[in-house]
C-alpha cells in the first residue's frame, strides 16, 4: 500500500488515458493520489478530477512559476475551492530561483501570502523549493509556518537543512530522481532522514524514476521510488510503504478508519 503524495493528474500529459493511469495506480498498490494543481486555470480541472475518483485529493495554490498571474480575484477564489472536503493542502506554494518564471520578489510575496491563507483555512502547505534553501527555510520561519505544517515537495536540500525542516514539523517528500544512477549524494541524504518524515511522490507527469527516466512518469512508477529508498534504508518494502503511509495520511489529515471501512 503505497501513497503518491504529489502528482499533476490535470496536465494535458494525462488528457488521453488518466482512467487506465488511475487503474494501473491501484494495480500497483497506491491507494491514494493526490493531485495538484498550480494555477488558477487549473484548479477547477483538478477538483474535478479529485471529484470523479474516490482515491484521487486535491491540492490547490500558487506555483512560484504562477506568482505574477494572481491578480484581486485570485485569493478569494482560491479561498473558496480550498474549501471543499477533496481539498488537503494549498500548495504548491515557494520559490524557483532555478528557473525564475516569475521575478523573485513576486515570488517571495506570494510564498508569504499563501502561508498566512493556509493558517487561514487551517490546512498544511506544500513547498516547491529550487535553488532557494536558504531564502525557504527563512520564509518559513518569519511567518511561522509551524502553525500549519506541510511537505517539502522534491526535496533537494542537505541534511542540515532537512533537520530544520524537520524541527519545524514539516516532512519531505522523495521523488524519482533518487533513483538516477548521479544520484549518490541524495541517497547519502535520504539515508539519514528519519523515515518519520519521510513521504514518496512521483511529481508526474516529471521525474520519472530509473528504467523510465525521460519518459512520461505515472503514479503506478512510484513502486519503483519506493523499492529505491527501502533498499537504501534497509528495510523492507512493507515497512517502507506502510510508514510513509502512514505519514501522509497524518500530515493531509485523512482518518484512517475511513480507509479501513472501505471494504
Ligand atoms: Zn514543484
Ligand atoms: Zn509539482
Amino acid at each position: 500500500m503505497l501513497i503518491d503524495s504529489h502528482a499533476h493528474l490535470e496536465m494535458p500529459e494525462f488528457k488521453k488515458d488518466l482512467e487506465e493511469v488511475i487503474e494501473r495506480a491501484k494495480g500497483s498498490g497506491v491507494e491514494y493520489i493526490f493531485t495538484v494543481g498550480t494555477e488558477r486555470k487549473d484548479w477547477n480541472d483538478t477538483l474535478a478530477i479529485s471529484n470523479k475518483y474516490s482515491n484521487v485529493y486535491a491540492i490547490l495554490g500558487i506555483h512560484p512559476h504562477n506568482a505574477k498571474t494572481v491578480d484581486s480575484e485570485t485569493y478569494s477564489i482560491l479561498k473558496n475551492l480550498c474549501r471543499h472536503e477533496k481539498v488537503k493542502a494549498l500548495g504548491e506554494i515557494g520559490l524557483d530561483f532555478f528557473r525564475n518564471l516569475s521575478p523573485r520578489d513576486i515570488q517571495l510575496r506570494r510564498f508569504r501570502e499563501q502561508i498566512g491563507l493556509a493558517k487561514e483555512l487551517g490546512l498544511p502547505i506544500v513547498i516547491h523549493d529550487r535553488e532557494a534553501h536558504q531564502e525557504t527555510l527563512e520564509i518559513l520561519k518569519t511567518e511561522k509556518a509551524e502553525a500549519c505544517g506541510g511537505i517539502i515537495h522534491c526535496f533537494s536540500g542537505d541534511y542540515e537543512m532537512a533537520k530544520e525542516c524537520i524541527t519545524m514539523g514539516f516532512y519531505l517528500s522523495i521523488p524519482g530522481s533518487i533513483t538516477f544512477k548521479n544520484a549518490e549524494r541524495f541517497r547519502e541524504i535520504v539515508e539519514k532522514i528519519p523515515l518519520d518524515s519521510l513521504l514518496i511522490e512521483t511529481d508526474a507527469p516529471f521525474l520519472s524514476p530509473e528504467p523510465f527516466r525521460g519518459k512520461r512518469n505515472e503514479p503506478s512508477f512510484i513502486l519503483y521510488t519506493a523499492r529505491k529508498i527501502a533498499e537504501i534504508k534497509k528495510i523492507s518494502l512493507e515497512k517502507l510503504a506502510q510508514t510513509t503511509t502512514e505519514n501522509a495520511l497524518r500530515i493531509y489529515r485523512i482518518k484512517s478508519d475511513k480507509r479501513f471501512n472501505k471494504g
